[in-house]
């Protein structure tokens, strides 16, 4: 018994240590592929829910692996930001979404503005002010162009300093979207206070639009609690005509999802910015 004993211990033992060397290898991965600048932004449009208007458009990143090809953010991004990595692979999302807004400007392209999903952990242990301020000027980005999409769990984290950090942001002039509403737990008077632009709700909830009466009832409610607050409401997740039929009929203000466009690379984008009505 206690040979076998042992030798559980010797598996567990070994197993965790493959654990550890996996866990490892990956940050290792992650870090070099930073280092080699492997990451590239796709554009997914946000539009008017009523005319189809490009209204703007989401930053999502994407791995470009050399052997694997395009990696999505659901296989790295929760390494990032386990190991921290994310604070600087999310300097490099603003770096390269100011730069690409100064690409399409130098092209003669009408300005869209863009907005950039922002973690908690970078939120909290980065410098979102100092770097959004470093690359808008170094790309002299007009600062209503740009968008910072921050999680409720984000708005609700202790630190009494997330809502003095969060004014400081928004006085370089920057917008401020609540990502995935509906999913955590922030209050009424904490959009309020926080003087929040735009809320993002989660696809979850766009899903249960056309399920229930309940379903179209919780998002009645949000789009009538935004009004009020004068925040804007953006519908993510959309992918079918009903849905956006719906959305219309509650007058949500921009909608999002494939029904409308995929996320792009950056060079299908000008053709979208030429035709400016999407549906
Ligand atoms: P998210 O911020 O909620 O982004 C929306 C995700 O939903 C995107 O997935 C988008 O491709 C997908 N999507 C859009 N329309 C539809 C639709 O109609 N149906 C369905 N089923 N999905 C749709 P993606 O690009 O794979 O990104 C996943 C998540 O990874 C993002 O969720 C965001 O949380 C995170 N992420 C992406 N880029 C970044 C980044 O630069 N920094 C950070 N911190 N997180 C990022
Ligand atoms: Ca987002
Ligand atoms: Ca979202
Ligand atoms: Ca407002």
């Amino acid at each position: 018994a206690k040979a076998a004993g042992k030798g559980r211990f010797h598996f567990y033992q070994s197993q965790l240590s493959e654990y550890l060397l996996m866990r490892v290898s990956r940050e290792e991965a992650l870090r070099q592929a930073i280092e080699r600048d492997e990451f590239v932004l796709y554009y997914q449009p946000r539009v008017d829910a009523a005319t189809g208007k490009l209204c703007s458009m989401e930053a999502l990143v994407r791995w470009i692996h050399p052997e694997r090809g395009l990696i999505p953010p659901s296989e790295f991004i929760p390494v990032a930001e386990e190991t921290g990595l994310i604070v600087q692979l999310g300097e490099q999302v603003i770096a390269k979404t100011c730069a690409q807004l100064a690409i399409w400007r130098a092209q003669g392209l009408p300005p869209v503005p863009l907005s950039v999903n922002v973690s908690a952990l970078q939120f909290n242990q980065g410098k979102v002010r100092e770097v959004l301020a470093q690359y808008m000027a170094r790309y002299h980005i007009d600062p209503a162009l740009i968008g910072i999409e921050l999680t409720e769990s984000c708005m609700v984290a202790d630190g009494a300093n997330v809502p003095l950090e969060l004014n400081a942001i928004r006085k370089l002039g920057v917008k401020l979207l609540i990502d995935d509403f509906g999913t955590g737990y922030s209050s009424l008077s904490q959009l309020q206070e926080l003087d929040v632009d735009v809320l993002k709700v989660d696809r979850a909830f766009t899903k249960k639009l056309s399920q229930s009466q309940q379903g179209l009832a919780f998002f009645k409610a949000i789009v009538s609690m935004a009004q009020a607050l004068d925040i804007e409401v953006v519908a993510e997740g959309v992918e079918t005509a009903e849905q956006l039929r719906l959305l219309q009929t509650l007058a949500c203000s921009e909608v999002q999802g494939h029904y409308v466009s995929r996320p792009l690379p950056a060079d299908e984008v000008p053709a979208l910015m030429r035709q400016r009505f999407l549906f």
